[in-house]
């Protein structure tokens, strides 16, 4: 059972989702505003294990809450509901912080298994088996040149500077390094990383790689390490020369 807080302020749509979140066993909270949202996750950092976070909120919007959730020091999954056809939103969604995102409206069954995705990801870091039984295990901090990633801490360190990742952030990362030195094709990072099947935008990938690459990188713009691998996806690459 987790513990999931819903955002949200169409009420239609805030009951349907715990009814069913609750039927899948989950202890369901649900407030209406971004500031009521952050209160409870404020107050008290270990209470939630996901939220679900609409955009378009009454008072404060969903970005800024999951911007003030991360510069809190809060790296739970967040969930993003979005206006659907808003690529800004999306974008607006990943550069503020958010773990995944689903356009409104959405298919329930869609809803579920992100969730489920999201959760798993967060039980196995947890756990400490966030990987695959036959990849190659990479140990809970990962060196090249002069940064260290470390998996357990969720951040990237390069002298005295420590930058925070998302748990989605540190999973994809945590996956590109595993493979290291192999292309690795965005359909392949969807079902690994984020747990889903279903077509998801790729832009969610793209956007996730845009933020790994301000960590990692020297020139962000011009990427030696997380490097494109034209028609299929993306590669890393610890020593490049
Ligand atoms: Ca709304």
């Amino acid at each position: 059972m987790s513990r999931i807080l819903i955002v949200e302020d169409e009420q239609h749509l805030a009951q349907g989702l715990r009814f069913n979140l609750a039927a899948d066993d989950h202890d369901v909270e649900m407030v209406d505003t971004g500031e009521a949202a952050l209160e409870r996750l404020l107050s008290n950092p270990t209470r939630f294990d996901l939220v679900i976070l609409d955009v378009m909120l009454p008072g404060i919007t969903g970005f800024a809450v999951v911007a003030d959730l991360r510069r809190a020091g809060q790296f739970l999954p967040v969930l993003m509901l979005t206006a659907r056809g808003r690529a800004e939103d999306v974008l607006q969604g990943f550069q503020s912080g958010a773990d995944d995102y689903l356009p409104k409206p959405f298919e329930l069954p869609i809803l579920m298994a992100r969730v489920r995705g999201l959760l798993r990801r967060r039980e196995w870091f947890q756990l400490g088996l966030d990987r695959q039984p036959s990849a190659p295990t990479v140990a809970s901090r990962f060196t090249f040149r002069e940064r260290t990633i470390d998996f357990e801490q969720l951040e990237v360190r390069m002298g005295d500077k420590a930058m925070p990742l998302t748990l989605m952030e540190a999973s994809l990362l945590r996956y590109l390094v595993e493979h290291e030195g192999r292309p690795v094709s965005r359909k392949t990072i969807l079902e690994k990383v984020w747990g889903v099947r279903e077509d998801t935008d790729t832009r969610a990938i793209d956007n996730f790689i845009v933020r790994l690459r301000r960590y990692l990188e020297d020139e962000p713009a011009r990427p030696r390490h997380v490097q494109t691998v034209r028609g299929v996806g993306y590669r890393f690459v610890a020593d490049p020369d």
